[in-house]
């Protein structure tokens, strides 16, 4: 159910980006899905831009994890990214703010990006899963299966011609296998119609910073694909 809470955000948010008017079309309702507000979360696939599909679906609760998250993790970066990163759960950090890859792993993504001549601002970045689960553990078959459609929607709208998996269990899990990363990394694979690669993990290399130069050698060659693809 939309309120006029809603629609007040909606048109604060137009005025903010500069549009100071607002065309309707004559003799019809405008469409939710037209307007950028709310769907029903049910009707998540309907969403036409990225904003929209957040607010349709921020307050999920098709899996437990919605009553020990703190915030629901949606991703940020361009809505028109050619790369799009995905870890596997928001952790600590990304919980208590409501975006990934914001904790020292995010940093280290961050001056990762920096050195092959990539901005954050530049690539989108999100999660499989946009709840924390406790402890950080492992996502469950459950958890992913109820929350991988909204990042199938995310793609969908985003459309980039990579997708990056950062770490072995976000790879395992968007690929349904139980491949090593080893025998994962190095390969392309298609996912959602994108090309779709695995990188080490920034918190993996945090733990080993023997693993920061092959690191670099994923974000290179990453760069290289872009280029030939486009
Ligand atoms: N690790 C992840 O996989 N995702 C985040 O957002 C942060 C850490």
């Amino acid at each position: 159910m939309r309120t006029k809470s809603d629609l007040d955000k909606y048109l604060q948010q137009q005025l903010d980006l500069g549009y100071e008017e607002l065309y309707l079309p004559l003799e019809s309702e405008p469409s939710p899905e037209g307007t950028g507000l709310p769907l029903p979360i049910d009707e998540f696939g309907k969403a036409r831009s990225l904003m929209q599909l957040e607010r349709t679906i921020d307050d999920c609760k098709r899996c437990p994890l919605w009553k020990t998250r703190n915030k629901f993790v949606f991703g940020e970066g361009n809505p028109g990214a050619e790369i799009m990163f995905v870890g596997e759960a928001p952790g600590r950090d990304e919980d208590l703010q409501g975006r990934p890859f914001v904790g020292r792993a995010g940093k280290l993504l961050d001056k990762m990006l920096a050195d092959v001549g990539l901005a954050r601002e530049d690539v989108y970045i999100a999660n499989v899963l946009k709840s924390r689960p406790p402890e950080n553990r492992d996502p469950l078959p459950d958890e992913v299966e109820a929350c991988e459609p909204y990042l199938h929607m995310q793609i969908k709208l985003i459309k980039p011609k990579i997708i990056c998996a950062l770490g072995r269990i976000a790879a395992q899990t968007l690929l349904k296998t139980k491949m090593t990363l080893g025998e994962m990394r190095g390969r392309w694979f298609e996912y959602q119609g994108a090309k779709f690669m695995v990188a080490y993990h920034p918190a993996a290399i945090l733990r080993s910073m023997s693993y920061l130069e092959p690191a670099m050698d994923d974000m290179r060659k990453l760069v290289r694909e872009l280029q030939k693809l486009r």
